[in-house]
């Protein structure tokens, strides 16, 4: 096989196991694999550049930046759909379709998936580009972001038509949110509110990179152009699905209004246990020919009529509003409400987000509201039903002081959350750093959980995460339900976290916006708390990916004296503070503000080893050859064309052993 073949093929495998795994949800090859593979595949590329493929699986982790997103004229156009609410409605829409077909009519029943509508054009099996709906007849070129969904065949399967458009959603499946929100939480910020804003949201970011990082999905629903070889919207599914697009497999064939209300009767319950977010049933009749005949309205086809799920909602009482302080300082708003039966689960509380959000609806105290619940695990408030409002009723005053330390509270501009300036004496923040520093990814310590944390500070043993140290078995024997062996246990759980390595360390800080990436990049270029400590704002953003926000944060934080004694308590009992010196024996600076590019087979060392062997001295390893290449380590069988690039560009070409040899 000459490598011409060799990379076709392996793009042919991968595409067959994205396929097998995203579209199909029926994985055969084992993630580890997987990505053995697509290195192999990335090697060969980057080794012979003449076989660049704008559509290979290995460039699905994206990077192309889009500055202004271009707009572009549908070819067909994209549609609104009329909306109905109930059985009669539907009968309504048959009456009227049946003034203009004659003969029996058949429908096809779809979930109407909630998320963000695209439009994607194929060419002889390509995908040629993405477009938002926009108004319908224009939208936005997404194309790059749109690649790096998995579920997106870049390539299709078996027949195809040589040109067509199909339409589907961009949604963002409730698992893969909620993970986004952990991780947001974890750094201190707002989580998203729900997964369609977050979704459509993430079609428009600038760094494609960002986008692939999501866990968003496609589902497409239907096949527009001409000459398609399609008699009926059931057949262009399983046509759609053939060719290798995630069509969820619940589209039911029917042939009567019945029928139609059976098929939204199920799915108005069953739909919670779906993984994405639904809104409604969207109904179609199933003959394109009848659909010719139908035609379109203004705004929406004739043939096809929505039918909305009654958003799950119940009216309750607000008793109250309690302020609940985070361990960053935020203050969220939450509403005690009088318990109300919501989609299967009671209801006592709702998020009021901030300050903003209450004045906007005129939430007050008294009231009886509207709560609905939507994609987000916690309920919200939608309305206030104004004809309940007590006469007496009196507008929310947003609280300006710490409910907990009565501190008075700051907004930041810009800022839609109010916090508690008093870092060092407010509970629940000290409370939330030590529960953060003990957690799962952080220090994880065995044996202690984050009630006890709080029986710890509110016993006035423990004031921040270094007083853990000093505890001792008799001190924690009194507390609530502290046993022998469960007091044994807590304090050999915080003697075994002088063991995590420096990076976690750094995270279990809780530095505002430093999470778990953040820290370890933090801690590779720094490799000790001194360092860090000592660095400046430019210093800070001068290191790879470290912005100005985290940068300010950094500084704000090492420059708290009392921060920097706990820094110091915590090096006092043992705590790792620096790379350990393994590590660092393997780590120097020598190949500082150097870029290497790697190409060919080696003898002693893998090119994943020899990779890491730059980095670890301080180098950079890109994949391409520019001018900005200071060295191309070369082993056996060099791609000809890099070889040509180096040369021309005067580049030189050194080994594995020259580069061992001089970082030795
Ligand atoms: P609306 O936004 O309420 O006008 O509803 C129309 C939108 O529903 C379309 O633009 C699609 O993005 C979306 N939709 C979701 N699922 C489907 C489906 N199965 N068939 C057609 N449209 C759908
Ligand atoms: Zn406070």
């Amino acid at each position: 096989m000459d490598i011409q073949q060799q990379i076709n093929s392996l793009r042919d495998e991968l595409r067959q196991h994205n396929h097998n795994y995203y579209s199909l949800d029926n994985p055969t090859i084992s993630d580890y694999d997987f990505d053995i593979k697509l290195k192999q595949l990335q090697a060969l590329e980057n080794q012979n550049p003449e076989f660049f493929d704008e559509n290979s699986p290995t460039l699905r982790v994206g990077g192309a930046i889009t500055k202004n997103f271009e707009t572009i004229v549908h070819e067909h156009r994209m549609y609104s759909l009329d909306n109905s609410y109930s059985k009669e409605d539907l009968l309504d829409w048959e009456i009227r379709i049946k003034k203009i077909i004659e003969g029996p009519i058949q429908f096809t029943c779809e979930l109407k998936y909630d998320g963000a509508s695209i439009s994607l054009t194929y060419e002889n099996g390509s995908l040629i580009k993405a477009v938002t709906r926009g108004d319908g007849t224009q939208g936005d070129n997404v194309t790059a972001n749109i690649k790096t969904i998995k579920s997106v065949p870049l390539k299709l399967r078996g027949d195809f038509p040589s040109k067509f458009d199909i339409r589907g959603e961009i949604v963002l499946p409730f698992e893969g949110f909620n993970k986004m929100n952990e991780e947001r939480i974890e750094i201190g910020e707002e989580p998203y509110r729900n997964p369609r804003n977050t979704a459509s949201g993430s079609l428009k970011l600038q760094d494609s990179a960002e986008v692939a990082k999501r866990p968003l999905e496609c589902l497409l629903y239907n096949i527009t152009g001409k000459n398609l070889g399609i008699d009926s919207q059931f057949e262009s599914l399983e046509s759609a699905r053939k060719m290798g697009f995630k069509v969820p497999d619940l589209a039911k064939l029917v042939d009567s209004i019945d029928a139609i209300f059976e098929f939204v009767a199920y799915w108005d319950v069953h739909r919670h246990d779906l993984p994405y977010e639904t809104d409604g049933v969207v109904i179609k009749v199933n003959d394109l020919q009848q659909q010719e005949e139908l035609g379109y309205t203004a705004k929406a086809p004739r043939w096809a009529i929505a039918y909305k799920f009654k958003a799950e909602q119940q009216s309750t009482h607000l008793e109250s509003i309690r302020y609940q302080v985070g361990r960053t300082g935020a203050i969220t708003p939450v509403a005690n409400l009088e318990p109300v039966e919501l989609a299967g689960t009671t209801v006592k509380r709702a998020s009021l987000h901030n300050a903003d959000q209450i004045e906007k609806l005129d939430i007050r105290v008294g009231d009886t509201v509207f709560v609905e619940k939507g994609g987000e695990i916690i309920p919200k408030i939608v309305g206030v039903d104004l004809n309940q409002r007590p006469s007496d009723s009196q507008p929310t005053v947003y609280i300006t002081q710490c409910p907990v330390c009565e501190t008075e509270l700051v907004r930041q501009e810009g800022e839609a959350q109010h916090y508690c300036p008093n870092y060092a004496g407010c509970k629940p923040q000290i409370i939330g750093r030590i529960q953060h520093y003990i957690s799962r990814k952080a220090m994880d310590i065995e044996g202690l959980g984050g009630e006890t944390v709080a029986l710890l500070v509110n016993a006035g043993l423990i004031n921040n995460y270094s007083d853990l140290y000093e505890l001792s078995k008799d001190r924690v024997l009194p507390l609530e339900r502290m046993a022998e062996k469960s007091a044994e246990n807590l304090i050999s759980g915080i003697e075994a976290s002088k063991q995590i390595p420096f990076e976690r360390v750094l995270f279990a800080l809780g530095i505002r916006y430093v999470g778990e990436t953040v820290a370890k990049k933090l801690v590779k270029h720094y490799k000790s708390i001194d360092a860090i400590v000592s660095a400046t704002i430019i210093d800070l953003v001068a290191v790879d990916e470290i912005g100005i926000r985290i940068a300010e944060s950094v500084v704000e934080f090492f420059g708290l004296i009392s921060n920097k004694e706990v820094i110091e308590r915590l090096r006092s009992f043992g705590i790792q503070l620096e790379i350990s010196a393994e590590k660092l024996a393997n780590q120097t600076d020598k190949l500082k503000n150097k870029t290497f590019v790697v190409s060919g087979v080696f003898e002693i060392l893998s090119r994943n080893e020899l990779k890491k062997l730059i980095e670890d001295n301080g180098g950079k390893v890109s994949s391409s050859i520019s001018s900005k290449t200071s060295y191309v380590v070369a082993g056996d069988k060099m791609g000809p064309s890099k070889r040509t690039k180096a040369e021309q560009l005067k580049i030189p070409i050194i080994s594995e052993f020259d580069l061992i040899k001089y970082i030795k």
